[in-house]
């Protein structure tokens, strides 16, 4: 079996960050780590937090700093992430996330930083066509990749449904965010020598392969001479 992987996918929306993510964290075998999907279990459960959280995911806004680092802290202290590693899907978004989790992390320290590249047309394109799973956040696309029954997941059985922020006002929200806030990551990582750019055009299954073999090939020991 392979070693495990700790990787960070980035990329606006749209660029099928969910959707790598997931087949990632198969590979890998380690879990798949996304806030957005924390988030929308929380607004599910009705709690105190989820009402709060509803409002900046309505809106396409970002959640606080100080709530995600504090949910991301809590859930990398778990078990199944310390040994093996983790797929983080959504987190960071921001610089200030990037700081805080390397004193998440710390002695240990993230493997790869995959950002999946795509021109805005193509994403206002996917996300028009993009649903998730209600039950486990499996995604899909009525377009290039339709659930095998329709409306129902795959892999749970849950109800597939188009998310409640894939509105035109709040996707343009989001990416003009992405733009101000998670943009500037690119460069933040790539100074580290963590970034690896990749083009997110192709099939699942072409960007999946592009992927791993980067990080295969950045995991491998270094060949002497
Ligand atoms: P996603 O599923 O990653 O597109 O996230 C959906 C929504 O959850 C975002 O539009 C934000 O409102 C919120 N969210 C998820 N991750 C973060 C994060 N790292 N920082 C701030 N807000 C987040």
């Amino acid at each position: 079996m392979n070693p495990g992987a700790r990787l960070i996918v980035l990329g606006k929306q749209g660029a099928g960050k969910g959707t790598q993510a997931v087949r990632l964290s198969h590979h890998y075998v380690v879990p798949h780590i996304a806030t957005g999907d924390m988030f929308r279990s929380a607004v599910r459960s009705g709690s105190e937090f989820g009402t709060k959280a509803k409002e900046y995911l309505d809106a396409g806004d970002l959640v606080p700093d100080d709530i995600v680092i504090g949910i991301v802290t809590e859930r990398l202290t778990h078990d199944d992430t310390t040994h093996r590693g983790f797929i983080l899907d959504g987190f960071p978004r921001t610089v200030q996330q990037a700081e805080a989790l390397i004193d998440i992390l710390a002695p240990q320290k993230i493997d790869l930083v995959v950002n999946l590249d795509i021109d805005n047309e193509t994403v206002l394109r996917r996300l028009a066509a993009r649903r998730v799973c209600s039950d486990c956040g499996a995604n899909y696309s009525v377009t290039d990749n339709p659930p095998r029954v329709t409306d129902i997941c795959d892999v749970c059985g849950g109800e597939v449904v188009q998310r409640d922020d894939d509105t035109e006002n709040a996707i343009m929200r989001r990416l003009e965010l992405y733009e101000r806030e998670t943009a500037p990551l690119i460069s933040w990582y790539d100074e580290r020598e963590m970034l690896a750019t990749l083009s997110a055009v192709g099939t699942p299954d072409e960007v999946t392969d592009k992927v791993v073999t980067e990080v295969d090939r950045r995991q491998a020991p270094e060949v002497a001479g």
